[in-house]
């Protein structure tokens, strides 16, 4: 089975569609895993929905999520973000609120653990650090676990009890193995890693490879379509740098 693994879209329909135009090209997928955080940020959430339809999906929520569904209160995100969640309940239908109330916090396929945050904090656990990695592993069973929320593309690997770190490069594909993984894609609609092109991961279950990739897209459109919608300037701002 060949899977695309998309974080942290957040209502960025360019971003999303130049992410599976680009899975396309790399002779498509048989489904799609979302790792949290469809909304929020972006300007486009119906839209989105509206792509995501089309596919066989496979997803987790997250807490911009849950904040739009009003199941996680937003008086922890800054102003900005807390705006944005306002914004996008004015916008999104009732057929997209319930592809939202359908995504549970943690689900288990074909070896991995899917969940936004960590499995020990689906909607809010940032996995930035050796530590946290560390202090999850005894919350999922399965060989590998993917998880997105930093907008960051990481692996953390435990082998012979050590657990390192290293970054996710675009040019090495990951052959899955016997050591223990938590790997993140980086995000599709909201990059922090100073790289503004999309982010997203492949998977082939039947090499065994994962596999970052990165995309350009017309960010300065997107940046226009936020200025339209009255949504926060710095949000807009932040897309260029990439953070
Ligand atoms: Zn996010």
């Amino acid at each position: 089975m060949r899977c695309a693994i998309l974080a942290d879209i957040h209502s960025n329909a360019a971003a999303l569609m130049a992410v599976l135009e680009d899975v396309d090209r790399r002779g498509g997928a048989d489904e799609l895993w979302l790792l949290g955080d469809i909304v929020g940020y972006g300007p486009d959430p119906h839209r989105c929905f509206d792509i995501l339809r089309r596919f066989k999906c496979v997803g987790v929520s997250g807490n911009h999520d849950l904040a739009v569904l009003e199941r996680l209160s937003a008086s922890g995100f800054d102003p900005d973000a807390a705006e944005a969640v306002r914004w996008t309940k004015r916008q999104i239908s009732a057929e997209d609120a319930l592809f939202l109330t359908r995504l549970e916090p943690v689900v288990e396929t074909n070896g991995f653990t899917l969940v936004h945050g960590s499995p020990r904090q689906p909607a809010w656990e940032y996995i930035n650090s050796l530590g946290a990695a560390e202090g999850n592993y005894k919350f999922f069973k399965t060989p590998y676990c993917l998880v997105g929320h930093t907008h960051i593309p990481m692996s953390f690997k435990q082998e012979a009890g050590a657990t390192s770190a290293a970054p996710l490069s675009e040019t090495v594909g990951l052959v899955l193995g016997k050591a223990s993984l938590i790997l993140n894609p980086g995000s599709v609609g909201q990059p922090r890693d100073s790289d503004p092109r999309a982010a997203y991961a492949t998977y082939d279950s039947g090499s065994g490879v994962f596999r970052l990739h990165r995309v350009p897209y017309d960010i300065a459109a997107v940046r226009e379509r936020m200025w339209n919608a009255g949504l926060p300037v710095r949000l807009a701002a932040r897309l260029e740098r990439g953070v």
